[in-house]
């Protein structure tokens, strides 16, 4: 356990590594080159850790968008990829994450210091998770197929017809800045298996494993314009890759705001669209749990990647006969959750994101205690220097108006409530306009099935939270988003069905 008084918010050096990634010229990655920007805007970017300056990328231009959309649409249409035997294909996107693996290092730290997580989470979720997001789908390549079905209303023979699945075509995908690398090949795995070309943008925040990635594309053999990396801010450029006439599909990650901005700008060109949106997500815990043990999982739930999760455990439903000392068990957690800065070896939380997401989580803190919320633990910033860090907040005496229990604060803030009966809680759960995950805690197996058939999400864990397999469909109900992705769901998303009927 650590001792908060003596945490010291100095982040430790860069290795010689990241600090050669992060003085790169600002440069966009179009038909596997290095590229000027049509204009010299750059955006800045900022270690959440210290506050400071430590590189630029471009800031691209609708021109550079139109150039990345075009080498990948040649690239899709002469069939360089989706030509390829599915053998090399996925042999192909198989060295990218042996590539990654053997980066593993370099691109945890430079999660840590571009996001501001741990470098140790970096390195114990977002790399492997990335990497076994390549080697999962890279196996679909070889294994779509359509079928052969005979029509219904026709004589046997007198049509030979089936399905074939083709790739969907040129992709824009959008990211967010929560977990940078693991998004952008969650991402680009089903899109390379269909035999799909691809314009990726990941969030302004947090473009630095993205760049780096590209550099490893060129490295694992795959074709000019196949793979096409953007940076940019979403007004300009996600907005003009989610108009362009050449792009045939959008895969967006992102705010339920946004998704749905997406959506509409989406349906002119009649675009295929996933989305992966926001959450608000339910922890129930009923009254037979080890408590001790549910609340350290309870805790991790939303203090996890300093709550900047889209399934974070934000709002917690606890039997009232456990309420109180879950919430005691909780509480304990805060020296472990205490924020430190990301490259800090100690660390488990570390600063949030940006200052504008700072000040959007105090915002809502202030909010819920003026709404007349108690702070059970946290509620505050630690007095730093520099750096977004928010110390790890519970909130009790909530209600469900309050915006803090209505609305996703995507930080490290959970609302506590007490509830008496199984059909009363599944009601509080699905209270919300979200529906993305939801954890129950409890031993009762058959009031755990009970549960889980009535709460509206597209994922129920029990006991756990936030557990994500690339082989498992991921997505959500409601207004938490559109499709699904992972799994076989996953690489259908990138094709289309072709029927083919041939009179004999
Ligand atoms: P947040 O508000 O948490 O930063 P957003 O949903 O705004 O999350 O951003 C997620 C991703 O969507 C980022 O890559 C961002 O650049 C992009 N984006 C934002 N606005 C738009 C837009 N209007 N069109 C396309 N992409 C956008
Ligand atoms: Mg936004």
């Amino acid at each position: 356990m650590n001792d908060i008084a003596t945490i010291s918010y100095v982040q430790p050096a860069y290795s010689p590594a990241a600090a050669k990634a992060l003085a790169r010229k600002p440069q966009l990655f179009i038909n596997n080159q290095w590229v000027d920007s049509s204009h010299g805007a750059l955006i800045e970017v900022e270690d959440p850790s210290t506050g400071r300056i430590v590189s630029h990328v471009v800031d691209a231009s609708p021109a550079d968008v139109d150039r990345a959309v075009a080498a990948a649409r040649a690239a899709f249409d002469d069939g360089r990829w989706s030509g390829l035997p599915p053998m090399a294909r996925e042999r192909i996107i198989n060295r990218l994450a042996d590539l990654l693996e053997a980066h593993a290092d370099e691109f945890a730290e430079l999660e840590a210091i571009d996001n501001g997580k741990p470098k140790a989470m970096a390195g114990a979720v977002d790399i492997p998770g990335a990497i076994s997001q390549l080697r999962f789908m890279a196996g679909w390549a070889s294994k779509v197929a359509g079928e052969t079905t005979a029509p219904y209303a026709m004589p046997a023979g007198t049509v030979f017809s089936y399905t074939v699945k083709e790739p969907v075509g040129v992709c824009g995908q959008i990211v967010p800045w929560n977990f940078p690398l693991l998004m952008a090949t969650l991402k680009i795995a089903p899109a390379l298996a269909a035999g799909c070309t691809l314009v990726l943008k990941p969030a302004e925040q947090t473009s630095i494993t993205a760049l780096r990635l590209a550099d490893l594309v060129v490295e694992a053999g795959f074709p000019a314009g196949v793979v096409n990396v953007i940076t940019g801010l979403g007004h300009i450029s996600g907005d003009r890759l989610v108009k362009h006439p050449d792009v045939d599909k959008i895969a967006f990650t992102g705010s339920t705001e946004i998704g749905k901005v997406i959506n509409r700008n989406a349906t002119e060109t009649m675009k295929r669209v996933t989305l992966e949106l926001g959450g608000k997500s339910p922890v129930v815990i009923l009254s037979d749990v080890d408590v001790a043990q549910v609340a350290a999982g309870a805790a991790g739930a939303i203090f996890f990647n300093s709550g900047q999760v889209c399934v974070a455990g934000s709002r917690l439903f606890a039997h009232k006969s456990v309420f109180d000392s879950v919430l005691e068990g909780m509480a304990a957690t805060a020296p472990f959750w205490a924020p430190r800065p990301a490259l800090d070896p100690a660390a488990h939380m570390g600063p949030l994101v940006s200052k504008e997401q700072h000040d959007r989580v105090m915002g809502y803190i202030a909010a819920g205690k003026r709404d007349g919320a108690s702070v059970v633990m946290g509620g505050d910033a630690p007095a730093t220097d520099g750096g977004y860090y928010v110390n790890p907040t519970i909130l009790a005496n909530v209600n469900p108006q309050m915006s803090v229990v209505r609305e996703e604060i995507f930080g490290p803030v959970v609302v506590a409530q007490r509830f008496d009966d199984l059909d009363e809680v599944a009601k509080m759960a699905n209270d919300t306009c979200f529906g993305l995950g939801a954890g129950i805690w409890t031993r009762d197996v058959s009031a755990m099935h009970k549960l889980a058939a009535k709460i509206k999400s597209g994922t129920v864990w029990g006991n756990c939270h936030a557990i994500i397999d690339t082989a498992l469909p991921f997505g959500g109900y409601k207004q938490s988003g559109l499709g699904r992705e992972q799994g076989r769901a996953g690489v259908e998303a990138y094709l289309e069905t072709k029927t083919v009927i041939i009179q004999m």
